[in-house]
């Protein structure tokens, strides 16, 4: 019997779909679509083709600036508070429970001259909305949220947060990764990152919205690719992958929905022994993170080979630093090394969940007794 996959926050199987579509690509197509004769501009064709189903997802009035991965595609944003700088405007102002790409990034900016604030979370990882205003202000630049958390999987108030950003003049990034194609994007956004691996896309590739009128610093230099932000030669193959899996993604956007309501409702009734980190309502029903007081989930884990899942302890982001989200929760540090993440996709059946809640279970029991 093979792996029961149940690690999609961290990456997602590519569909088929996808593999078909980008194949040609790889193998006779091989074109620059930066080459002004017809085998370059019959990729270039494809890579807009592509851009256009990402961007069918996205906000109107705005751009989509191919990268090599979200983390990619956020530090592009990040450079548009070199802009705002000389307007007086030199904080950031981030959530607390960022993924690593935002959080390192912002707090890199310190170095650079910035203020870097981080905004509180509540006991149910949901930003603190009571008192958030006075984190904003005439020198904001640039505020950082993120839709889906990765580690807890709630949504945060992307709309309320944004709003205030808009009421400061501030611009207002979204970190989209896990909820792209999947929930409703946020419409006052001004940034936005996505990644193809978390959408059943290939892996080397990203994208960031830009709303018209958003002017951004070039993250690298060259030949001027990519509207001048991001120069080097553009893989095709990439490109109509993610661009068919958005288009599948929005397609499929209520039946993948339902299906993973399903998957997730028949988890949270067998590991009902179990305590959900995070709130339980306000989430994204993929992302399940809980814990079983005393439990070392490393044992676990070793013991378990047969489900590919992840430790609750080690931030999602593959660091292996200890979870900074489950801590500003308030989580202990003896609940936190208790704590597993399980993540449901479109590809995983009824059958899996029972089998690896049956084994996690199993081992949790004997571990506890
Ligand atoms: N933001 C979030 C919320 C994520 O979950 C991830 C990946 O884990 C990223 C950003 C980074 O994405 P990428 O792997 O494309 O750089």
């Amino acid at each position: 019997m093979g792996t029961i996959y149940l690690d999609n926050q961290a990456t997602t199987p590519l569909a088929p779909e996808v593999f078909d579509a980008m194949l040609p690509w790889l193998k006779d197509n091989f074109g620059n679509p930066h080459s002004p004769h017809v085998l370059g501009r019959q990729a270039a064709a494809a890579v807009e083709v592509a851009r256009e189903q990402v961007a069918a997802l996205l906000p109107r009035k705005g751009r989509v600036i191919f990268t090599g991965s979200a983390t990619e595609a956020i530090n592009l944003a990040f450079g548009s508070v070199r802009n705002m700088a000389p307007q007086g405007r030199d904080q950031i102002a981030i959530i607390d429970t960022e993924h690593a790409a935002v959080r390192d990034t912002a707090l890199w900016y310190r170095t650079q001259g910035f203020e870097t604030k981080l905004l509180p979370v509540d006991r149910q990882g949901l930003v603190k909305m009571e008192g958030l205003e006075a984190f904003f202000g005439p020198k904001t630049a640039l505020v950082g949220a993120m839709l889906v958390n990765n580690e807890i999987g709630v949504i945060q108030p992307i709309e309320q947060i944004a709003s205030l950003a808009r009421k400061h003049g501030a611009l207002m990034l979204c970190d989209a990764v896990q909820g792209f194609g999947r929930i409703d994007l946020p419409d006052q956004a001004d940034l936005i990152a996505l990644s193809g691996h978390k959408i059943y896309g290939p892996k080397g590739i990203g994208a960031l919205w830009v709303r018209d009128g958003v002017d951004l610093p070039p993250l690298i230099h060259g030949g001027g690719q990519e509207q001048g932000v991001r120069s080097g030669t553009l893989s095709p193959a990439l490109c109509v992958g993610l661009g068919m899996a958005a288009k599948i993604c929005a397609e499929r956007r209520d039946e993948d929905g339902l299906h993973i309501a399903a998957l997730a409702a028949k988890a949270r009734d067998l590991f009902s022994d179990w305590t959900v980190n995070g709130a339980l309502d306000q989430r994204y029903p993929g992302n399940l993170n809980i814990r079983r007081d005393r439990l070392d989930v490393a044992r676990l884990m070793s013991e378990v080979r047969g489900v590919a899942f992840s430790a609750g302890s080690a931030c999602a982001s593959g660091s292996g630093r200890p979870s900074h989200v489950l801590a500003a929760l308030g989580l202990e540090p003896a609940q936190i090394k208790s704590s597993i993440r399980l993540g449901f996709g479109r590809y995983n059946e009824i059958e899996e969940v029972e089998r690896a809640a049956h084994l996690i279970n199993q081992a949790a029991e004997s571990q506890l007794s």
